[in-house]
């Protein structure tokens, strides 16, 4: 509960940057989607209009080609061909597969027509297919008269119902119309695709303005034939790469009246485009259907990254905003404990003058003490008291040695001027020797040495080694004083002997365990029960240290301590 309230403030801020880059990805989203569904819808209206122009264009053309009809009284071959050649259509008009005149006769007229064009020097000339209709139409001009037009020569368009319809409704109207889907008399099985044709009728020289006068005087249309893949093409795919469409000629979508792509331009449609648009629209006199969709080209990349690109960088801001605000709470943690670290270290030097004042100052007022009653016997020339007193006198002084020689040790370490006097020697032995000349020191606590090293030698400071044995046994009696019995256990396990101390007095807590081989430091005893300062296990930890050997502690509260070490045995 504590830690998560310490980590409130980087959480939190993580959080919202995160929430407000998804809330900006979410409208980024939507703003952009709006957008594009915007411009798919413009782009669309604009492929539409360019094709209704495109038709315009084409309407103007047979326009002008009925102009020429009119204003000479027979046109002939030559003369058609010089005009189509001088609009030069391939060009000025792609998409365009001829322009063409078609004549309106009868059984009776297509007869004389066919002898006058034959005797002009056109032999092959022929109507087609048979007809007995009263009405008949035959292609008499088509240009450019060469390759696929040639086979159209001659052909009576009036029998074919979807050319027919178209026909008649231009007749009618007096307008440009547009045919439904045919295959042209042009195809062949190469290469074969579906067309259209746009039809304007021709009358005789005045214009009529009845149905009735507009049926009398046709004489017959001006005509363009479109093969629809090609004329299509033209309009729509340089323009719209990043669109996609089917057309159909016809308000239908059905198979039959499909005009583009053809077979051959068809291209895998993307499978789930972004957009789609069924729409119809009007086309000289017909309507068409287009069904338009979105390809992968449409709309720049950026725009479609962009709202990624947002929470992305949302994502990577929040998450360094946390490792920041993480990294501050740490340092400023770190400073917290270093200041901590240094209160408890100034905390516990005052502690320690204080302590060690103490320690000094108690055996040197007993020093005293005892030095001014041998004053007072020596003039009584009481012997036996004297020497009580200098026996007394001579352990106190003892007391005071060890502690300055314990501080002396402290800074020794402290300036890595410890020196080793090592010598190689029977373990079990010297651990013997060492808690037998203990022993008269411990009056109420009985030592009880279980184990052996197997005789196992060692070579280090023997010194020292008994300095870390007595301190451990020191501590053991003074940190168990309602017990009366301290273990020594002697082993040796792989390639170190080990020896422990085990009491059974106040223990240490868990979390104090890892400390107490600090300097100066000291377990907080009610009422500072036992004196000491705080070094010696310092001092033990050091030398074992220095030894290359392991010290350690486990301890339970109040079932006692067992402090243990081991140092590398001499390979036999
Ligand atoms: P001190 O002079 O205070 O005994 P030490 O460095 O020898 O200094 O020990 C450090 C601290 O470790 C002691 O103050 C004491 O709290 C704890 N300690 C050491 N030995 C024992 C033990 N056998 N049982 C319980 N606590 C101990």
């Amino acid at each position: 509960m504590f830690e998560l309230r310490k980590y409130l403030i980087p959480i939190s801020l993580f959080f919202i940057v995160l929430i407000f880059s998804l809330y900006s990805f979410d409208r980024n989203v939507d703003h952009i989607t709006l957008r594009r569904a915007k411009m798919f819808e413009l782009r669309v209206d604009q492929a539409i209009r360019d094709i209704i122009l495109r038709m315009e264009d084409f309407e103007q053309l047979l326009k002008a080609s009925r102009s020429l009809l009119l204003v000479k009284d027979s046109v002939t071959r030559n003369d058609w061909l010089k005009f189509v050649d001088n609009l030069q259509i391939e060009n000025n008009f792609p998409g365009v597969q001829g322009l063409g005149y078609a004549v309106v006769t009868d059984p009776k007229g297509i007869k004389r027509i066919t002898e006058n064009i034959r005797k002009s020097g056109q032999l092959e000339f022929q109507h087609f297919p048979e007809s007995k209709e009263e009405m008949m139409t035959s292609i008499i001009f088509l240009e450019p008269f060469k390759g696929r037009n040639l086979r159209a020569i001659g052909y009576d368009m009036f029998t074919e119902p979807i050319r027919r319809k178209a026909m008649q409704a231009a007749r009618d109207s007096n307008k440009a119309v547009l045919s439904g889907r045919v295959f042209l008399i042009q195809e062949n099985r190469l290469n074969k695709q579906p067309g259209f044709l746009m039809y304007l009728p021709v009358y005789r020289k005045s214009v009529p303005t009845s149905l009735e006068e507009r049926k009398k005087h046709l004489t017959g249309f001006v005509y363009i034939p479109f093969r629809s893949g090609d004329v299509m093409e033209k309009i729509l795919s340089e323009e719209y790469p990043d669109l996609q469409f089917k057309i159909y000629a016809g308000s239908d979508k059905i198979e039959n009246s499909q005009i583009f792509p053809t077979r051959e331009q068809f291209v895998e449609v993307q499978s789930k485009p972004e957009f789609v648009k069924d729409t119809t629209f009007a086309l000289k006199g017909t309507t068409w259907h287009m069904d338009a969709s979105t390809s992968i080209a449409f709309g720049s990349t950026y725009e479609k990254r962009q709202p990624y690109l947002i929470l992305f960088s949302g994502i990577i801001i929040s998450t360094l905003l946390l490792i920041l605000s993480l990294l501050e709470l740490q340092r400023k943690e770190q400073t917290m404990k270093e200041l901590e670290l240094v209160r408890t270290l100034d905390r516990k030097k005052e502690e320690f003058i204080g302590i060690a004042s103490h320690e000094l100052k108690t055996p040197l007022t007993s020093l005293k003490a005892y030095i001014q009653l041998l004053e007072r016997t020596s003039q009584k020339n009481d012997y036996q008291k004297a020497e009580l007193y200098i026996n007394r006198a001579s352990s106190h002084l003892n007391k005071i040695q060890e502690l300055i020689s314990d501080l002396l040790d402290v800074s020794k370490i402290e300036a890595g001027k410890l020196t080793l006097n090592k010598e190689q020697f029977d373990f079990d032995d010297f651990a013997r020797n060492v808690i037998e000349s203990f022993r008269p020191t411990s009056e109420k606590h009985q030592l009880v040495l279980i184990g052996e090293t197997k005789n196992a030698q060692v070579c280090a400071d023997k010194n020292r080694i008994e300095q870390v044995i007595t301190n451990l046994l020191t501590n053991a009696i003074k940190y168990s004083p309602d017990a009366d019995r301290i273990d020594i256990i002697l082993g040796k396990d792989n390639d170190n002997v080990t020896l422990q101390v085990r009491d059974y007095g106040i223990g240490i807590p868990v979390e104090k365990q890892q400390m107490i081989f600090n300097r100066f430091y000291r377990v907080e005893n009610e009422n500072h029960k036992f004196q000491g300062l705080g070094i010696g296990l310092y001092i033990s930890y050091q030398m074992i240290k220095n030894h290359d050997g392991e010290i350690g502690v486990n301890s339970n509260p109040d079932i006692g301590s067992t402090f243990y070490f081991n140092l590398p045995a001499v390979k036999s």
